[in-house]
């Protein structure tokens, strides 16, 4: 679990080449981007639209302008609609078999358990996309493997149990006399519901990296090592979103999502959390070694994983092995320094780690205002564990200054 406290690797260099930016052909870690479903959920619509259309014109004739019209209003409730019923069915069944809903996604609205409650925020996956996360709830994080396998196979379903049977529904109310335009409008959208529902109970991948909640079933079920590696992963990420800070998340499941390794993006997210989580309990080699090993991937990871990582390269340099021109240079190659922001880096992070750097090289007036700014930064975050991490690792820092007031 913890690697030995002697010969552990000292980091990379940051003069590492890592110009070849791709992942690797590494495979994309599950639940990665809402923009995929966006992209699943627009092309049953049309389909199902198109459908619902050449149905509902052999049924009752030519379509006049109103239908049309009509047709566009209600093609975006209706959307909205399926992509709700769809996050319902994960969160009822994710409850029923021990989840903890943590967040839900339904277009535009975010709700998100805090430990101050619920609060509701605009979401960040797009006008037309959904999701749900569930935090293993205390029943499942004592449980084994197999059963929280298990336990997400049902979450995983009842995604498009809940189109089915809702596609099914409107099916049945479309059959009955309830007059044209909700006939038609019933038919539709069953058509359209029954349609996310298989679509998405199909093992379908793309080269982009979409997979559907059919193709994540099966590795689940059939208890892939990579699957028990990824409920291990989801079950930290889950600790972390619940606001349990780095160095509480379970060292059972931490140890448990390192192997198998992928060599790529999953390993990138894994050694970071690992990273995380040693940091934070002081073990300061253990840290070391999880960094150099996501540092040494640096070149199969995507873009979007440089920044944060260099960040902590430059943060540990400079913090915990005193190195501030090898830290520096980490900094400077992230796209950091003299208060910048960094693509795809919390300005908490970013903060810190100038911080550090300066506080390293002995210029204590600049480390101070990054620290303020870091803090500031913080204050305007929603509360998760890596918040309470971050704000012990910043008051660590200041501690270290000479007149701190
Ligand atoms: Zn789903």
């Amino acid at each position: 679990m913890s690697a030995p406290s002697l010969n552990v690797p000292a980091l990379p260099g940051p003069t590492v080449a890592f110009e070849s930016s791709s992942s690797g052909g590494a495979p994309a870690p599950p639940d990665s981007s809402p923009w995929r479903r966006l992209l699943v959920f627009s092309v049953m619509m049309i389909v199902g639209a198109v459908a619902g259309v050449f149905l509902g014109d052999s049924l009752t004739g030519p379509w006049t302008a109103t239908d049309w019209a009509l047709l566009a209003v209600a093609t975006p409730v209706g959307l909205m609609l399926l992509i709700a019923i769809h996050e319902a069915g994960h969160t009822v069944a994710g409850s029923l078999a021990g989840f903890r809903l943590q967040h839900v996604s339904v277009g535009p609205l975010k709700m998100q358990r805090t430990p101050q409650g619920w609060t509701a925020s605009r979401s960040q996956h797009g006008v037309f996309a959904g999701m749900s996360h569930g935090v293993p709830g205390p029943d499942l994080q004592a449980a084994p493997t197999e059963v929280v396998r298990r336990a997400r196979a049902i979450r995983l379903i009842g995604g498009a149990a809940a189109n089915v049977f809702s596609g099914l529904l409107a099916l049945g109310l479309a059959a009955l006399p309830v007059g044209e335009t909700v006939e038609t409008a019933a038919l539709v959208f069953g058509i359209m519901s029954l349609g996310v529902g298989f679509v998405n109970l199909l093992p379908l991948r793309t080269g982009s990296g979409f997979i559907t909640d059919g193709a994540r079933l099966g590795p689940l079920l059939r208890g892939t090592p990579e699957a028990n590696r990824d409920v291990a992963l989801a079950t930290v990420r889950a600790e972390a979103y619940g606001g349990t800070r780095p160095r509480e998340w379970s060292a059972r499941w931490v140890e448990r999502m390192l192997t198998p390794r992928d060599y790529g993006m999953t390993d990138g997210s894994t050694r970071m959390l690992a990273y995380r989580h040693a940091l934070d309990a002081g073990r300061t080699d253990d840290a070391r070694a999880y960094l150099a090993e996501a540092l040494n991937l640096l070149d199969r990871l995507p873009r979007a994983q440089h920044g944060g990582l260099m960040v902590e390269a430059a943060y540990f340099e400079a913090a915990h092995r005193e190195d501030p021109e090898k830290a520096r240079v980490w900094l400077e190659r992230a796209g950091g320094g003299k208060g910048a922001s960094i693509p795809g880096v919390p300005s908490c992070a970013s903060g810190r780690a100038e911080a550090a750097v300066l506080l390293a090289e002995g210029n204590h007036a600049d480390a101070h205002r990054r620290i303020d700014d870091a803090e500031s930064a913080l204050s305007e975050h929603p509360v998760d564990g890596t918040t309470v991490a971050e704000q012990a690792w910043l008051r660590d820092l200041a501690r270290r200054m000479p007149h701190r007031p």
